[in-house]
């Protein structure tokens, strides 16, 4: 069973080591959201793909939800000691990934070659893709100015006003190998519970993703991210506001209308059942909310039920 995955980063890594309890890991394909990538010191950091990537390998700061456990900073405090920006966290093990994907740009590979060749050497055999090898840029516009996503989010800690939300050059991007085929082959497609807006958003602003979710036969079905009117975590509240989607189930189904299939949402949220009929979405109430292994796995085995008594209807 070809299991295909829309994903950002610590809500997508959750669901994505519960299903490969369920799921051989060459069976499963990510596709990652790179419009939070940046450039810090000189090297090339896709956020995102790397949670998923350490996740995958066992090797995630589970508390943080981000950078790689029984990390160290020692790099970053001599950096601080040579004037450099220090409020993005770089670990010394974790520059290793990000030295190594900027020599390969720089040498003319593309990110999708680095990825999976990044993916490989920590041994995940699932197959991570970027959502495009051309550069899309999650830009958070606010009263004072535009910020990369890494600057609202890390260095403001997501307390500006926003005031819109841009995907700087998706119009003329285009899906990285592969991205296309692994949906139109797939035999389910699973939305994340990823950031509607800067998780989910830029991947379906990359042309031919979304006519590809349109037109595969296979159902494709997502977890709400929001749970009882509110992010599980994050800003994915503020954000959705500003795109004037409501912070709910519904909001997340409107995202990704028309082809989203099933949402599973919590049982708090059992009451918007009938909204999400209105826009063609069938709600599936489980416990989406994952604080351990046993969770994660539940869960992802619950994803795949419902997505396979969809199967052929
Ligand atoms: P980011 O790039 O690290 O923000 O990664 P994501 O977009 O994948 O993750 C953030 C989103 O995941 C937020 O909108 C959270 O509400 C959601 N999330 C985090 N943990 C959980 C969980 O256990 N269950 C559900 N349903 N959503 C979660």
């Amino acid at each position: 069973m070809r299991v295909v995955t829309l994903a950002g980063g610590t809500g997508a890594a959750k669901l994505l080591r519960g299903l490969v309890t369920c799921v051989p890991q060459r069976d499963l394909t990510v596709i990652g959201n790179t419009g939070d990538d940046t450039e810090v010191w000189g090297l090339h950091i896709s956020p995102d793909l790397d949670t998923v990537t350490y996740a995958l390998a066992g090797m995630l700061d589970v508390e943080r939800g981000w950078g790689l456990a029984g990390e160290t900073f020692n790099c970053l405090a001599a950096m601080a000691t040579h004037g450099a920006e220090t409020w993005f966290n770089l670990g010394d093990r974790d520059l290793a990934t990000h030295l190594t994907r900027t020599r390969a740009l720089r040498d003319g590979q593309p990110l999708s070659t680095v990825t999976a060749r990044l993916a490989a050497e920590l041994g995940v055999a699932v197959r991570i893709l970027p959502m495009s090898d051309d550069p899309v840029r999650t830009m958070i516009r606010t009263p004072g100015g535009r910020l990369t996503f890494q600057e609202y989010f890390v260095r403001e800690k997501a307390l500006v006003e926003v005031v819109g939300v841009d995907y700087d050059g998706a119009p003329s991007a285009g899906p990285a190998p592969g991205v296309v085929e692994s949906i139109q082959t797939a035999d389910v497609v699973i939305v994340c519970p990823s950031n509607p807006v800067t998780s989910i958003g830029p991947i379906l602003a990359v042309p031919g993703i979304v006519d590809a979710l349109r037109s595969t036969t296979a159902p494709v079905v997502g977890v709400s991210p929001i749970v009882g009117g509110a992010a599980v975590s994050g800003p994915a509240g503020a954000l959705m506001r500003v795109r004037g989607l409501a912070v709910s189930p519904l909001g997340v189904a409107e995202a990704c209308a028309p082809w989203l299939r099933r949402l599973l949402i919590d049982p708090r949220d059992r009451a918007c059942a009938s909204d999400l009929a209105r826009v063609g979405v069938e709600a599936d109430v489980a416990d989406i909310v994952m604080t351990d292994r046993a969770q994660e796995a539940a869960l992802a085995r619950r994803v795949l039920e419902v997505a396979l008594e969809r199967r052929g209807t």
